[in-house]
């Protein structure tokens, strides 16, 4: 069987509200480079046919910071939320993917992404039409919070997870249940929710501790540490 092609969707139209500061997140620097610059660097090793970029309107630091990598980069506008800027990647890359072809969508703010955690959700992928994404069991214990802040029940943790990036599904797939997802004003946090939402059940690939979303100040301490650690 002839493996299937990639394509490569960032959302980074993110204001980065939670992160606070004048810089949107996704292109404070680290490392010497951007957030942003070192995710697109991680995800070239895919291979894949092209990566689009999704930013916000009138993003300006785009063209100052664009990084120099093997994957064909093509921009796009993105939406009000998450879910939209994803949906309008598909419909940029609509000209070039077939519909059996993968598509793997990552967060912009997630630099620390492993080759090996990526190899591994490849092939998940390449193995079932309901797509594939990297989480981490919950290790902590989880409670349900009840009215003025109290705790009010220890949820039962076995079974849970917590989703990470990226999320790579087949592209026609994933199209049609964002579609419906937002034509039903559904809350689609990430991609597998609303493959879930048309009774898709996608792989969960044990990912690593150290693929982190940058959202508050300390993250971005942890990222550079993180690189550092596997050898930039
Ligand atoms: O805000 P949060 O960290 O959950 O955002 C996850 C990713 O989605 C970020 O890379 C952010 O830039 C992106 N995003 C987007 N369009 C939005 C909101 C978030 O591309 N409207």
């Amino acid at each position: 069987m002839i493996p299937p092609r990639s394509f490569v969707i960032v959302p980074a139209a993110g204001s980065g509200l939670r992160f606070g500061g004048p810089l949107p997140k996704q292109y404070l620097p680290l490392c010497g480079a951007t957030v942003l610059a070192w995710t697109l660097r991680r995800l070239d090793g895919l291979q894949a046919v092209a990566m689009a970029v999704g930013l916000a309107p009138g993003d300006p630091y785009w063209d100052v910071h664009r990084p120099h990598i093997q994957t064909p980069l093509v921009t796009f506008e993105g939406g009000a939320e998450r879910a939209q800027t994803v949906l309008n990647g598909l419909e940029a890359l609509a000209g070039l993917a077939r519909p059996d072809d993968l598509v793997f969508v990552h967060d912009a703010a997630r630099p620390c992404v492993r080759a090996e955690d990526l190899a591994r959700l490849w092939r998940a992928a390449c193995d079932t039409e309901d797509g594939a994404l990297l989480a981490r069991p919950v290790a902590d214990t989880v409670k349900r919070e009840g009215a003025g802040g109290v705790s009010l029940a220890t949820v039962d943790r076995r079974g849970l997870w917590l989703a990470q990036t990226p999320q790579v599904f087949r592209f026609a797939r994933l199209k049609d249940a964002l579609f419906e997802a937002m034509s039903a004003h559904a809350l689609v946090t990430d991609e597998a929710s609303a493959i879930e939402r048309v009774g898709g059940t996608p792989v969960l690939v044990a990912g690593s501790a150290d693929n982190l979303k940058i959202t508050v100040p300390q993250d971005l301490v942890l990222a550079e540490m993180y690189l550092a650690q596997q050898g930039l």
